[in-house]
């Protein structure tokens, strides 16, 4: 029986658990053997007790849980040649030659990495005479395949990535209650949202909640923003707004790539305005709580597809990332998309934010 085994990897996002259960259940669907492995690359790098295998009844319950419940973590020793030579054995030792990752644009450069690494870690074993020739003769290939766990949205190449619609979610559940107390005041509010690079939780929090201001790093505010912002909320005060809101993603900067902290937006409220202003970071709660419906069939659809994507593969075939386009689960070279996904980061870094703002609009429009 083919042995198939999946991860969770990089930030937890929600909707991965369901992921997990998709492969897992698609898996022995298909009469093969599911394997999970626990704590990302780490467990894969440790091997034993942490690749196990996992039953149709081992992932019920899934569906509706937050978080990952085969855990996630930052690996070193898998940037390492040394960390993959131990992590390939261990998939050697297990029988397992797929791995279904779900995680960011990281994780999904480890592996496929480790894909092309493969064949000379196979012939790395059998020198240093930890497996014997005959013991890796049926792992000639290591099929990978990605899917996208991120709560932020980055990846290009898909409209959405598993765990971004929770967040977004939570978010404005959030800047609502906020909303509330703020209205009752007068008060002001900048509410720090997460997006390192990536600025879609921001914007459509922004957009879904009717906020006032919104800061994000792909189109930093330029010239005199700080006048332009004062000018916007006084407009919305004159005409009976008693609330506003200001949505500031983590990695909000200016022109010049310095961060913009939510204290400098405050403080222009504050002594402009004459605003009463309280800064809110919801911080990890946007990661918690049970995935949205949007979530849950997303990672279920793309798990399955993943699964698809490993019994089609061929030696020559890229490693494929599924992706949603247009409201149909599709597969992409995963190199590519990381690859594009990266440029946003270096358009951003060389100031080219006009070139940053058409990347990104690619993405959600492509
Ligand atoms: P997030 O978007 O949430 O940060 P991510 O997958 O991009 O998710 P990373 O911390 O970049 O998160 O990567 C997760 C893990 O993947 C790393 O700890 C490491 O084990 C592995 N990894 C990342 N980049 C590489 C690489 N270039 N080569 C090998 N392994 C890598």
């Amino acid at each position: 029986k083919r042995r198939i085994a999946v991860m969770t990897s990089g930030g937890d996002a929600p909707g991965m658990n369901g992921a997990v259960r998709a492969v897992v259940r698609m898996s022995i669907a298909q009469g093969c053997e599911a394997y999970a492995v626990y704590e990302g690359y780490e467990g894969l790098v440790q091997g034993g007790d942490m690749i196990r295998e996992m039953k149709w009844d081992d992932v019920r319950g899934f569906l509706s849980e937050g978080g990952t419940m085969i855990g996630t973590a930052r690996c070193m020793s898998f940037k390492e040649r040394w960390g993959r030579l131990k992590a390939a054995k261990n998939m050697v030792v297990k029988g397992i030659d797929a791995l279904i990752v779900c995680g960011g644009d990281g994780s999904l450069t480890g592996a496929d990495l480790f894909r092309s690494e493969w064949p000379s870690l196979m012939d790395e074993l059998v020198e240093k005479k930890e497996l014997t020739a005959e013991q890796v003769e049926p792992f000639k290939h290591l099929n990978i395949v990605g899917m996208v766990g991120s709560i932020d949205n980055d990846m290009a190449m898909t409209d959405a990535t598993i765990g971004c619609y929770s967040s977004l979610d939570r978010i404005c559940e959030s800047v609502d209650w906020i909303d509330a107390t703020a209205e009752s005041h007068q008060r002001a509010f900048v509410v720090e949202v997460m997006g390192r690079h990536c600025g879609w939780l921001a914007l459509m929090a922004g957009i879904s909640c009717g906020a006032d201001f919104v800061v994000i790093p792909e189109n930093p505010p330029s010239g005199n923003w700080e006048e332009e912002m004062c000018k916007v909320i006084k407009k919305h005060r004159d005409l009976g707004k008693r609330k506003t809101i200001v949505i500031v993603a983590e990695g909000a900067i200016d022109t010049n790539l310095k961060k913009i902290p939510c204290t400098v937006i405050k403080d222009l409220l504050t002594n402009k305005l004459h605003l009463d202003t309280r800064i809110t970071t919801l911080g990890h709660t946007q990661r918690g709580g049970s995935p949205c419906a949007y979530d849950r069939m997303l990672a279920t659809l793309q798990g399955a597809e993943a699964v698809k994507a490993v019994l089609e593969a061929t030696p020559s075939t890229p490693s494929p990332v599924i992706s949603i386009v247009e409201n149909k689960i599709v597969r992409k070279p995963l190199l590519e998309a990381v690859k594009q996904t990266q440029e946003v980061a270096k358009a951003i870094e060389a100031k080219d934010f006009a070139r940053a703002m058409s990347l990104r609009d690619a993405e959600f429009t492509e």
